[in-house]
């Protein structure tokens, strides 16, 4: 979804591969939403509530393994076009089991696979909460929000697959993560994207015009992608909107009908009015004169290469006397005029483009209206606090039926970097992690996908007192390296779940 004409198959080129410690103590904006859909694709039916799951692992993942700090954010009220290719693609492949779902999209079933798409994210939230995520609320799309924090500077990355991410400003979009990898995450920088392409954000606005965008699923019937990206590159960023407007009122075309010298159209021009006559051309050597003429006295050019007699023209000679450069590129020229005017022709019959929503909505700032579902107020301050590991007992108790001995094991990893964290900022002697446990020692170190991980032990010293809520706060915290490493080890996954759960994540995330 997001820009269409498989507007990612043009960014392929500059995707780049990222190590594991890519996202290493950075803030990244997670489009929730897009998580559980793709969750939910790759579990199918094999697991309950998937996205429950997948949810916590990931984030124990993101949190401990990557050592990132997730922001989430789910949607508002996102366009129903949008809306509805999101929820279909939930559904798709997945057992509803005796849901009352029709097939085909009558209103009865779209409201109830709206409700049971909303109680996944629902419950995903309560889950995040409990685990001290910060969870945003977007005022529309959440790509939207995520984009902003990310061009504003609050977060160093999104994560989603969505390319629209990038028309709202997005700077680094993560679309996809291979857990297996040593570079797991498959990354596109919009300063790649300029540099390769030649493509700011209005050129991206403008191609998701033409091709097609989840607002308007059709664009403009006959235009490519191919076509949309040599075309909008022609304009320089300030102006291609504007042309746009003028192309879809049938004014640009009208100038270029009118004006010899389209330049001033904002095309480039050959800047040539003189009339296309070409001399005449020698038969035998290709240049200018006659044969005749030539049989004589060899021509100028041949002269320069120290010929006494014309020679002949080889296989696909070009005449490089100034009236053929002229011609060619008057040729040239002419061919570019048509082809502008067969796409502007083209735009200016469809109806009401371009369209000023879809353009206010890119490019508009009303996302700034967000809730904190943490703070529950309208604060931008992320913050970060320890999992209240007994509320997140019984909530997977509830849903998932896990034993509590199990939740603590999986959840150790993030009371760990929590706890390195902590201790690398703030080194303070005898304090515990999980208010029990204290480092204990490096059992081994183990390579995994080239990187060094520690198994540690941690020694219980004494009986819980009272509960983990030391709050952490948002800054950047510069551990020791062998600090962060040392939690790594402990692995959210135990042996027998390893092949199982990463080949679903692998899954998962693609
Ligand atoms: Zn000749
Ligand atoms: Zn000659
Ligand atoms: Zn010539």
């Amino acid at each position: 979804m997001g820009v269409g004409g498989n507007f990612w198959s043009s960014l392929k080129p500059y995707a780049r591969r990222e190590d594991l410690d890519f996202l290493r103590n950075k803030r990244v904006a997670i489009d929730l939403s897009f998580w559980i859909v793709q969750q939910e694709t790759a579990l199918r039916n094999r697991a309950s509530n998937p996205h429950i799951r997948l949810t916590f692992f990931r984030t124990v993942n993101l949190f401990s393994k990557f050592g990132a700090y997730p922001v989430f954010v789910v949607d508002g009220l996102p366009s129903p076009l949008k809306a509805r290719a999101r929820i279909q693609r939930f559904f798709r492949g997945i057992d509803l089991g005796n849901l009352r779902v029709v097939e085909g999209d009558g209103d009865c079933a779209s409201v109830e696979r709206n409700e049971v798409f909303r109680k996944c994210v629902r419950e995903c939230v309560e889950l995040l909460q409990i685990l001290g995520m910060p969870v945003l609320k977007a005022a529309s799309e959440a790509e939207a929000l995520c984009a902003q924090l990310n061009n504003e500077g609050h977060v160093d990355a999104v994560f989603t697959s969505d390319s629209d991410a990038f028309l709202y400003g997005a700077k680094c979009v993560i679309k996809c993560l291979h857990p297996n990898s040593k570079d797991p995450f498959e990354c596109y920088h919009m300063s790649d994207i300029e540099a390769g392409l030649g493509l700011k954000r209005m050129h991206l606005v403008a191609i998701s015009l033409l091709v097609g965008n989840d607002h308007d699923m059709n664009g403009v019937p006959g235009i490519g992608i191919e076509t949309a990206l040599s075309f909008v590159r022609m304009f320089p960023e300030e102006d291609i909107l504007n042309r746009l407007h003028e192309m879809g009122k049938g004014e640009f075309l009208l100038s270029l009908n009118d004006d010899k010298s389209p330049s001033s159209s904002g095309i480039p021009s050959s800047n040539d009015n003189s009339p296309k006559t070409k001399s005449p051309h020698c038969s035998h050597c290709g240049h200018p004169g006659s044969k005749r003429a030539h049989l004589k006295v060899a021509c100028e050019y041949c002269c320069v290469s120290g010929n006494e007699n014309c020679l002949k023209k080889a296989v696909g000679f070009r005449c490089e006397c100034p009236s053929c450069i002229k011609d060619r590129s008057s040729k040239a020229h002419d061919k570019q005029e048509n082809w502008i005017r067969s796409i502007c022709s083209k735009i200016s019959v469809k109806k009401d483009f371009p369209n000023d929503e879809i353009i206010k909505m890119y490019l508009g700032h009303d996302q700034d209206d967000f809730t904190d579902l943490c703070a529950g107020d309208k604060s931008p301050c992320l913050s970060w606090r320890s999992p209240d590991v007994e509320t997140v007992i019984d909530f997977l108790g509830y849903h998932q039926h896990w034993d509590p001995s199990y939740v603590r094991q999986r959840i150790l990893p993030m009371l760990s970097t929590i706890f390195l964290r902590e201790m690398a900022s703030n080194p303070t002697e005898g304090s515990l992690l999980h208010e029990q446990y204290e480092f204990n020692s490096i059992q081994r170190v183990k390579i995994r996908y080239g990187h060094p991980f520690y198994l540690v032990s941690w020694r219980r010293v004494g009986p819980a007192v009272g509960s983990v809520c030391s709050p952490v706060q948002n800054e950047q915290v510069t551990q020791q390296k062998e600090f962060m490493e040392a939690h790594e080890q402990i692995d959210s996954l135990d042996e027998a779940d390893v092949p199982e759960i990463l080949s679903m994540m692998a899954a998962g995330f693609c």
